[in-house]
């Protein structure tokens, strides 16, 4: 029988997730569909178990907004999820409701496989202090990089998100620190990570000009176009990479985590890469 998977989120017709799980299932032999939910906003619950109990369905992903209530509503948190707050993968058994954040795996398989960059060792700059760096944070740390500098708009939600990942003790937290973009003349990066959604709106963070080390990587989790920042990277030197490969390395961990195989990614990535050029 065919198992029943979906992403979940308002809005959600933009989702790359269904074509990137009929790929892995392509590829995998695995017999699964997969399908987009739109949750009202004060509807997310009822949704989910509206899924699971009258339509069979065996997991979902999740997307904006639901991030955190999913988070909320999983009996268990499994892994990476614990920490982050933020849950991007439901699945269900019998009753119970188990929660995962794959997002952060996604990043650091995007980097070290795919792109070829490791990180143990590296100065590493997040930008951004929203639900995206809360799920990379506990993933960046356990690869050991030099220091993990978290930098944000708003000051003062980079702060309390250092002072969420500190109180952990199972990676070195040594290494994170929460500056003000003001704060980072003079500084440099090997890597510096674009989670904030400044790029939706061809804005970028006040990075300063020096920021990145010859060779360094500019790495922008907004997919699908070239940002302000990654323009701004290239020319100063840098070499720059979007988040379709994050995109897709976080489902193939959600696939993984639902059917046991793990799926190869190269198809789907090189799929969406054509689709996006039409
Ligand atoms: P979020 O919780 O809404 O946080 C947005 C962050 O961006 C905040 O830190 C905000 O700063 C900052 N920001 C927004 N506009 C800015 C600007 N003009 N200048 C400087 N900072 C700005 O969003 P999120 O869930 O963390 O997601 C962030 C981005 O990552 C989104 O674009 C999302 O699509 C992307 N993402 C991609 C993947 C992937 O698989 N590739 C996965 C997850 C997320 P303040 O705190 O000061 O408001």
């Amino acid at each position: 029988m065919t198992d029943s998977y979906a992403v979940i989120g308002n809005p959600v017709e933009h989702s790359l997730s269904p074509e990137i799980h009929a790929e892995f299932a392509r590829v995998t032999g695995q017999d699964i569909s997969y399908g987009r939910i739109l949750a009202p906003r004060d509807g997310f619950r009822d949704s989910v178990l509206r899924f699971r109990d009258e339509a069979g369905g065996k997991g979902l992903n999740v997307t904006l907004p639901f991030k955190h209530e999913a988070w909320r509503l999983a009996g268990t948190r499994s892994g990476f999820a614990l920490a982050a707050g933020a849950v991007n993968t439901l699945v269900f058994q019998g009753d119970a409701i188990i929660g995962h954040n794959t997002d952060g795996i996604g990043l650091v398989r995007d980097l070290t496989r795919n792109l070829r960059v490791p990180l143990r060792g590296k100065r590493i700059l997040l930008m951004g202090a929203g639900g995206a760096s809360y799920g990379v944070v506990e993933p960046l740390l356990r690869e050991q990089p030099e220091s993990l500098v978290v930098a944000n708009r708003t000051l003062e939600k980079a702060i309390a998100l250092v002072g969420h990942f500190e109180k952990l003790q199972s990676y070195a937290a040594q290494g994170i620190a929460a500056r003000p973009y003001g704060a980072l003349a003079g500084v440099q990066f090997d890597i510096v990570i674009n989670a904030t959604s400044a790029g939706l709106e061809n804005a970028m963070p006040p990075l300063p000009d020096g920021a990145f080390a010859p060779g360094a990587l500019a790495y922008d989790m907004v997919y699908a176009k070239r940002t302000p920042f990654l323009k701004f990277a290239q020319e100063r030197g840098a070499r720059a990479s979007d988040g379709l490969g994050m995109l897709v390395e976080q489902a193939a961990e959600s696939f993984f985590i639902w059917r046991g195989v793990y799926p190869e990614t190269r198809s789907a990535m090189a799929l969406l890469r054509r689709r996006m050029k039409q």
